[in-house]
């Protein structure tokens, strides 16, 4: 896996920050892309001070030229573009009555634009290389169900699931594999910030989402980072090369397909 290098969009903290390590791990030079450039920064001296290669990458993935950009800034400074993980996300809690406008397009700016812009961007550089290469994209176990109280979360992550179909489809010719990975409830920020907004709306203290959501997961624990991490390395790396168009779940067996 030596000089092949992958670029990890949200990879600050929680399950992108897992990612940047363990692909480091695999002998990836990896680029730590996120809208906190203090965060990347810290992930990517920590994978330079562990012997591997890294870089900080500022970028707000919505924003399509700067998505264009920080992938061209990370191929020039590791030599090189091999893989891109769309994993950047947000998941703000909506309960149906209370969707505004704003938090329709912030949601779906991020969440599936983001990956649009991801994609595309992707392409450009494999086709400066003169090579293939791997996309990966996060879904959630809610792009395969609908989530209560998480209607514009969920439906941004079907639209993630279809469009890694499509991706796949249309970019199989250039040599490019498009997949997704599902994760199930992980112990990150974010799963943090839907537990108190769910408890908050349910009456309830902290905690009391988590648990009702828990409820679902067959293998009784929630998920580490480092488990969906585990799935993006299999993804990323040449043991899944007979693969497209696929979005795994990794999510304990929340969801059955
Ligand atoms: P998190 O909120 O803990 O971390 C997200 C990271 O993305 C942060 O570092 C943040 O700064 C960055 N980010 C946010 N908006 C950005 C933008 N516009 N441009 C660039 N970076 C941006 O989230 P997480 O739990 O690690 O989730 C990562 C991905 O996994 C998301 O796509 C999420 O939807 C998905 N996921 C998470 C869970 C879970 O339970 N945590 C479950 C299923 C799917």
């Amino acid at each position: 896996m030596k000089n092949k290098v992958a670029f990890v969009t949200g990879s600050g903290q929680g399950i992108g920050k897992a990612i940047a390590l363990r692909l480091a791990k695999d002998g990836f030079s990896v680029a730590v892309a996120d809208f906190n450039s203090q965060t990347a920064r810290q992930v990517a001296d920590e994978i330079i001070q562990a012997g591997g290669k890294a870089v900080a990458v500022t970028v707000d993935v919505s924003k399509r030229d700067r998505v264009f950009a920080a992938v061209e800034e990370a191929r020039n400074a590791l030599g090189g573009f091999d893989v891109i993980v769309n994993n950047a996300g947000v998941a703000p809690t909506t309960p149906i009555e209370e969707i505004s406008a704003e938090i329709v397009d912030k949601v779906y700016d991020i969440n599936v634009k983001g990956v649009i812009w991801g994609i595309q961007a992707a392409v450009a550089a494999f086709k400066a290389e003169g090579h293939g290469g791997k996309i990966i994209n996060a879904c959630s176990q809610a792009g395969h169900v609908g989530n209560p109280e998480l209607a514009v979360y969920s439906s941004s992550k079907f639209a993630v699931r279809g469009l890694t179909q499509t991706a796949a489809r249309d970019l199989a010719p250039a040599g490019i594999t498009v997949n997704g990975y599902c994760p199930g409830i992980v112990k990150t920020p974010m799963w943090d910030e839907i537990d108190r907004q769910v408890s908050r709306q349910a009456g309830q203290p902290a905690g009391y989402g988590t648990a009702e959501f828990a409820k679902r997961i067959t293998l009784g624990r929630l998920s580490e980072p480092e488990d969906v991490a585990a799935c993006v390395s299999f993804l990323a790396g040449p043991d899944s090369n007979y693969m497209t168009g696929q979005s795994l779940l990794i999510d304990g067996g929340m969801v059955f397909n």
